[in-house]
Order: structure tokens, then sequence, then C-alpha cells
């Protein structure tokens, strides 16, 4: 038989309220994630690599247009897209990201190349614009970023002057996934739009390796998705795999230390996804609702919104 491979993957953390969520709405988002899902796991089944399994499922929500990353993405403060990416491989700790960047279809896969063919591990803005043309990444123009909603939320965050944690006033729409493979390699991937009305040239913990995503073959892979300077701070996903290195945590026990404790009392509000190197999963967060899904090779599989 082969060994154990499982895979998580999140569309944000937030005020998800079932009062204001229609059936119709949530069968969309359910559809989004499950699709996300299937895909990446797909590749798990077949023998494939975590990497590749957490690039397809971020790809897949990515182009999604109901989550914040990619097209979906929200606008910031002068009516553009700014979106920030990493991608990170637990075998060797080998580490890709970009921030800041604009038009690029799939972020994950401009975060791939820079892991891979760069020498680097994090590029911005224009230099990375650069690097992904030199790579042949997809451009898009404006008109595949603009939607709809996001301009509206966007319109309203202007007229109040504030910073909007994407959806609602408290809601992150990051995507992000998280795999074993049946080798034993873990990968993280995390990608987003970051937060509706944001300065021009704010970057948050997404594409930062260690606070946003990360990923080590000895303990861990996590995605986070939150309010992105408090997850900065909290250094959210590094420390996760620190509680299980040096003081033997387990998974689960690590990640209720950080979501539910850590961060609360500095007011960081979100939640991530992890899974260890045995395979267990673990989704905590501590808003209101987490788009969230997984399924492993044991039988578990799950799509879920609220707690
Ligand atoms: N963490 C992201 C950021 O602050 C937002 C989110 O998760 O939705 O950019």
């Amino acid at each position: 038989m082969a060994n154990k491979f499982s895979i998580a993957i999140h569309g944000g953390a937030g005020t998800i309220l079932r009062s204001t969520m229609t059936p119709e709405l949530q069968l969309q988002y359910e559809t989004g994630l499950q699709n996300a899902l299937n895909a990446g796991y797909k590749i798990l089944e077949d023998g494939g690599s975590s990497l590749d399994a957490v690039e397809a499922a971020v790809v897949s929500l990515e182009d999604f247009p109901l989550f914040n990353a990619g097209k979906g993405a929200v606008f910031n403060n002068i009516g553009g897209h700014e979106m920030d990416v990493s991608i990170m491989y637990g075998k060797g700790l080998e580490a890709g990201a970009a921030c800041g960047v604009s038009h690029i279809k799939n972020p994950v896969k401009l975060a791939r190349a820079i892991m891979e063919h760069s020498g680097h591990v994090l590029l911005s803005g224009a230099g990375a614009e650069l690097f992904a043309k030199q790579q042949g990444i997809v451009f898009e123009d404006d008109t595949y970023f603009y939607t709809e909603q996001r301009y509206q939320q966007w319109q309203e965050a202007l007229k109040e002057d504030r910073v909007q944690l994407d959806h609602s006033e408290k809601k992150f729409g990051t995507v992000g996934a998280v795999a074993l493979d049946q080798y034993g390699n873990l990968a993280a991937a995390t990608s987003t739009g970051g937060m509706t009305n944001k300065k021009f040239g704010r970057i948050g913990d997404s594409p930062v390796p260690g606070a946003g995503t990360y990923a080590n073959n000895n303990t861990c892979a996590v995605s986070c998705t939150g309010h992105g300077e408090l997850f900065l701070r909290c250094v959210v996903a590094y420390d996760i795999s620190c509680l299980i290195e040096y003081k033997g945590l387990s998974l689960k026990e690590a990640c209720d230390i950080v979501v539910y404790d850590k961060l609360v009392k500095i007011g960081g509000e979100g939640g991530l996804i992890a899974i260890d190197r045995y395979g267990n999963i673990e989704m905590p967060f501590n808003s209101d609702g987490m788009y969230r899904a997984c399924r492993d090779s044991g039988g578990r599989s799950e799509v879920k919104i609220y707690p």
C-alpha cells in the first residue's frame, strides 16, 4: 500500500456568516473549493509531488473569481491589483515568492519559477514582472482582473476611508494549499490580492516564507489567511513548525497555541491550514468562518465554511 498522502486548501477566513450567505452562493464557493481539492488530490493519487499538487490547487483557486487571488483579487487604494504569492517545498526548504505584482494570471506559477530558476527567493513589483516575462508566465490586462463585486467593495471602502479585509468588513479571501505526497515531501503555497483599499505598495504575510507560508519535511506545511500585519508579527507558519521541532508538540497542539492564543492576544484574526509529516491535517481559525477543504488517502474528505 502507498504511504499516506493528504492535501488541504483554503479560500480565506473572516466574517463569513450564514445570515448573509444564500444557498446559491454557498454552492458556488463549495464547488470552487471542491474543484481545487480534486485537482491537487488527483496529482497525489497518481504519484505526483506535493509541489505539483499545491500549485495545481492554487491555480484552480486563482482562476475562481470569488476568491481574492488571481482573477478576483481586490483593489488597492489607487484602483490597481497588487498580488502577493509564495510557494515552499519541505524537501530542501526551497522557497519562491513575489510581492506587489500586477497582471500575472497565475501568481503561484511565478512563485514556482522564482524558486526554480531565479537563484533568489523573493522578487518584488516591476522586477518580478520582468522575470515573469522572461519565463513565459502568462499576463492579463486590467479587464481580466476587474470584477464588479470587488469594485463595489473598493468603492465602499474608499467612501469610509478604511482598509478592508476582503469581501465584508472582516473577511480574508486569500487562497492556499498544503500537501504531503507519497514520498514524504511536504509543500505549501499561498496567493492573495491582499486587503481592499490597502496602501499602494503594502505587502502582507502571504509572500513571506515563515509568516504566511512554510514547509519543512521534518515538521509540517502551513498556509495562512488573515490580517497580514498580525500574521507577520507572529511569524505564524514558522512558529507552528518550531513548536513541533523544538518543543515536540503535535500539529494540533502547535496550531491551537498559535491560532487561539498567541494570535488572539494581539488581535490577529484569521486561520490556517496545516499538514504534518504523518499526513495529519489541521484547519484552525479564530474568525467566524474559513473557506476550507481537505482530503487524505485514509478516507477523510471535507468541504467546509463555518465552524
Ligand atoms: N493575509 C492576507 C494579507 O494580509 C489577507 C488574507 O489572508 O485574506 O494580505
